[in-house]
């Protein structure tokens, strides 16, 4: 099959869907009551709402660069823990996306962990052998970056969000040594046409990668904004840490597409990968869908 892509300077980029996963619906929306969310999102008799896992997939050709932003939930999941969330990773999905630029897993360069959440980087790891022991990277050859600050926040997490963070994950990427950590507020460009954002409402210091061309941008918004629903400025997500520096960061972004044309790619959304917005920094709108 071959896949929907959209450029952005050298940049092929593309969203890929790793798997499905069920969250609740209370949880993903705060304080925003369930009579507005249930009109606009699929919702189950466990009061779960349904969301894709994605992974952004964008090869630059000419510098032989081929980046991953985020891994999905992988496959490192107990059968009741899987039930919980209603898990359902398609385990071929990176490799079946990649071969379809004729590469494989061990072509990655670049792997940016956005956040260390399981949802979102469950994936960097298998098990070596057997499920409970040692772990090995999905993509070995990688330079995986993340910035330093969250991955001490992962390390060691607050009694809040401790439950977002898997030791067999974490464990598994301080015995590979692969990481090379972004440090500070404004952290340099790691290569030509990539900037970082840093966020910090729905975990401290998430890392948020920019594609960045002669007059496009893509902001991977990451779980600022996990879906097409979350463009409502005031509609965040229970997990946040905080809130209402979620809502200020997420107005940033909004005024940033408006004045730079600026798209964004969503994490989450069940079917949508990415958009252009109009309207007002409060409630904006898309304009378009983009082909991710
Ligand atoms: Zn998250």
């Amino acid at each position: 099959m071959m896949l929907t892509m959209y450029c952005v300077g050298p940049y092929e980029i593309q969203s890929v869907v790793t798997g499905m996963i069920r969250l609740d619906g209370g949880a993903m929306f705060g304080v925003v009551p369930k009579v507005l969310w249930k009109n606009v999102v699929d919702v189950d008799d466990a009061n779960r709402i349904r969301l894709a896992t994605r992974t952004l997939l964008a090869v630059d050709r000419s510098n032989n660069r081929v980046v991953l932003v985020d891994t999905g939930c992988g496959s490192k999941w107990l059968a009741e823990e899987a039930e919980r969330y209603a898990i359902d990773t398609n385990p071929s999905a990176l490799s079946d996306a990649l071969a379809e630029h004729s590469l494989t897993p061990d072509d990655v360069t670049d792997v940016v962990i956005t956040h260390l959440h399981f949802d979102h980087n469950g994936g960097l790891t298998h098990w070596f052998d057997e499920p409970g022991g040692r772990t090995c990277l999905a993509f070995p050859q990688a330079t995986h970056w993340i910035h330093r600050s969250h991955w001490d926040h992962a390390r060691n997490p607050h009694t809040k969000d401790k439950p977002s963070f898997l030791d067999r994950d974490i464990s598994g990427l301080i015995d590979a040594d692969r990481l090379q950590f972004v440090e500070g507020d404004k952290p340099a460009p790691p290569f030509e046409g990539l900037h970082w954002w840093v966020s910090h409402g729905h975990t401290p210091f998430q890392l948020h990668p920019e594609f960045h061309g002669p007059s496009e941008s893509l902001l991977f918004v990451g779980d600022i904004a996990p879906t097409v629903a979350h463009l409502r400025a005031g509609w965040v997500m229970a997990y946040d840490v905080q809130p209402m520096t979620t809502i200020e960061e997420k107005q940033h972004v909004f005024r940033r597409c408006f004045e730079e044309g600026m798209g964004l790619a969503f994490p989450h959304d069940p079917s949508i990968g990415g958009v252009m917005i109009d309207g007002t920094e409060r409630r904006p709108i898309v304009s378009r869908t983009l082909p991710l």
